[in-house]
């Protein structure tokens, strides 16, 4: 067996929703990678990408996206697209549906569009903008996901989820070198009663910028 395969067998074994264990196997990670490490693309670590940001590691990336319970038809919203990865492994999933990533950096959005074009994805679009405030332009939403730390959900986000909608990010203070895994990934459930929150775990993202993200 290869890495893949091993990574793959092992999200099995944990109960990872098996259309994002598919979507796994199908999209080359690699291909989201600068050149000089992809032969670490199935070693289960983030790695750094452009500008200083990362490329989630591959079994964060499965707790976040069995968090959301994705369907086919499913419309989400991703703030930060970094490498496109995540959003090509949604575009994936959700191939009746559709993908909404917002990017900060240009640097970065350009990256992921390249890579998601090359990889021949068509249902996901990146938009080059500050995504703490959401993108009302396309809500509601069924699903939204943030993939940078954020210190608190912005009031924006909840307003664009559709109800019985989820959203997935890692909420709390910014990483630093002597505290690691200072967020805690909330899985959010927006329903008529209110809204259901569930501590996943701790984890470690790059800050988000703009306007409800750090002051870096
Ligand atoms: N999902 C990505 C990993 C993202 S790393 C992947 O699969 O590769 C986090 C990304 O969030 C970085 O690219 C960073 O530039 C971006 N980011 C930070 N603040 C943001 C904001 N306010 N809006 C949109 N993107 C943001």
């Amino acid at each position: 067996m290869n890495q893949k395969e091993l990574l793959a067998r092992k999200f099995r074994v944990e109960g990872i929703d098996e259309m994002v264990i598919a979507a796994f196997e199908k999209i080359r990670r690699e291909d989201f990678i600068p050149e000089k490490d992809q032969k670490y693309a199935y070693e289960d670590s983030p790695i750094p990408i452009l500008a200083g940001q990362t490329i989630s590691q591959p079994s964060t990336i499965m707790v976040m996206l069995n968090a959301l319970e994705l369907k086919e038809t499913d419309k989400v919203l991703e703030i930060g697209a970094g490498s496109g990865y995540n959003a090509a492994l949604m575009g994936a999933v959700c191939k009746k549906g559709k993908v909404i990533s917002i990017e900060y950096l240009r640097e970065l959005a350009n990256f992921a569009s390249g890579n998601l074009k090359k990889a021949g994805i068509g249902n996901v679009i990146v938009i080059r903008g500050d995504g703490t405030k959401g993108y009302p332009q396309e809500a509601p939403y069924d699903k939204i996901i943030c993939t940078a730390a954020i210190p608190r959900i912005p009031d924006e986000w909840l307003e664009q989820l559709r109800e019985n909608g989820i959203l997935v990010a890692p909420v709390g203070p910014e990483y630093s070198k002597k505290m690691i895994n200072t967020q805690k990934m909330i899985k959010l459930k927006k329903t008529k009663k209110g809204n259901e929150a569930k501590d996943l775990g701790a984890f470690s993202f790059v800050p988000a910028r703009g306007e409800y993200g750090y002051t870096i």
